[in-house]
């Protein structure tokens, strides 16, 4: 499809591909896309093709031709019969994001982000990342054959991303400083076209991560749900999702658009605190504190567009604690078998929450988006479970561990 690339803010056109802000006002920016050009397009033409990101080539901005695709989306929609009754609620489904192929939602925008990096020539691509954005980039980087160099908050990042990125042969850098800082370096980096940067503040990002939106309607048989829930960080994939929604209602594939839920921690909220406040931007938080490292972001950088993602849909946000992901981590573990990191159980806790204090009624029918998969950060786990001690290696000892009460 064809599509201007625009200052969110101010409107204007820019076609410097390598800029990731607009040069008059310094604003966001983004891809608005020509539409009309899919009148005759229906989805069942587009269900002739297998689900993922692919299948809705038509509303991406690269040619498919190129795709860098390591088979991104397509990710199951779990009817949660079991959840559902635990939290008293009659309806509730899970987009599970940890299928997909780096295990993370971050593969649907990289696919496309990726292809768009060819596309323009580019030869190093790079990022800075609380983990799954560099997993993620670097997996892509190598089935491109690009350089690929991502920085990262030392000592910050969960293990089973840090592995990823280094398996894949990214160039690792830790920094002594969080997120804001790292991404604040690379885009002086990408601004001096030492590489093309690959945050989600890259506009293309958000329209691979807008096909979730079209797999969870296109799953629903376009009964749109009520609510969508999902976790916050740096605010690109919830505009993502209201991107794609969006952009079904505009072509009348779907008659209304859900509710959005932004879910935060409450030691890295401040998205919740401009909603709480009623403003359409938000005060930056300069130590952001959460065991989900994921949504540890003080400043996100598409946070003003989360706030219209939130207040269009008449939706809200909502902080939840440490311990309330932990719970809802596990609550969904043990319900439904879905192994979701502490970051997108923060959607689930969210939910939680808000059924709780009423604002999600129990006829409504929810989706949780959880973005990434339990193994990304095994030590959470295992550090909320205690050491587990070996005993004697023999039959009885053992018997007695498995069914204590049996003789
Ligand atoms: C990146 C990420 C998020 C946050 O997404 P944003 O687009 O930054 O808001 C949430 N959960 C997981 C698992 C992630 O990898
Ligand atoms: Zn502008």
């Amino acid at each position: 499809m064809t599509y201007d690339v625009k200052c969110w803010e101010c409107g204007r056109v820019v076609s410097d591909p390598y800029l990731d802000s607009c040069p008059g006002c310094g604003g966001l920016l983004d891809l608005e896309m020509n539409l009309t050009e899919l009148n005759d397009l229906t989805p069942y033409d587009l269900r002739k093709r297998p689900i993922g990101v692919w299948r809705y080539a038509p509303f991406l901005p690269v040619d498919e031709k190129n795709a860098i695709s390591i088979k991104e989306g397509g990710t199951p929609l779990y009817n949660c019969r079991s959840l559902a009754s635990v939290v008293g609620l009659n309806r509730i489904w899970v987009k599970y994001e940890g299928a997909n192929p780096t295990g993370s939602f971050k593969d649907r925008g990289m696919t496309v982000g990726v292809t768009r990096a060819l596309e323009i020539g580019a030869k190093v691509v790079g990022c800075a990342s609380t983990g799954n954005t560099s997993a993620s980039l670097a997996a892509y980087a190598a089935k491109a054959g690009l350089d690929c160099a991502v920085v990262l908050p030392a000592g910050n990042v969960a293990a089973g991303k840090l592995a990823q990125a280094v398996f894949f042969g990214a160039k690792v850098i830790a920094i002594d400083g969080n997120f804001d800082d790292a991404l604040r370096i690379v885009r002086e980096l990408a601004a001096k076209r030492h590489l093309y940067l690959l945050n989600s503040i890259n506009p293309y990002r958000p329209e691979g991560q807008k096909t979730v939106a079209f797999e969870i309607v296109d799953q629903l048989d376009f009964r749109v749900p009520d609510r969508i829930v999902l976790p916050v960080g740096n605010a690109g994939n919830i505009w993502s999702v209201y991107k794609g929604l969006a952009e079904l209602n505009r072509i009348g594939w779907i008659a209304k658009i859900p509710k959005i839920v932004g879910v935060q921690a409450s030691g890295s909220m401040p998205i919740v605190d401009a909603f709480n406040a009623g403003k359409s931007d938000f005060t930056p938080i300069e130590k952001p504190e959460t065991v989900a490292t994921a949504i540890r972001i003080g400043n996100p950088v598409s946070g003003k567009k989360a706030l219209k993602a939130i207040y269009d849909t008449k939706g809200c946000a909502v902080a939840v604690s440490d311990g309330e992901i932990l719970d809802a981590q596990k609550i969904l573990g043990r319900s439904e078998g879905i192994g979701v990191e502490p970051a997108s159980a923060a959607s689930v806790a969210g939910m939680i929450k808000l059924v709780q204090t009423g604002e999600i009624g129990k006829d409504e029918r929810v989706v949780c988006i959880c973005t990434g998969n339990v193994l990304k950060d095994p030590d959470i786990v295992l550090k909320s479970f205690g050491r587990i001690k070996p005993i004697h290696a023999d039959f009885e000892s053992v018997k007695k561990a498995v069914v204590p009460h049996e003789r």
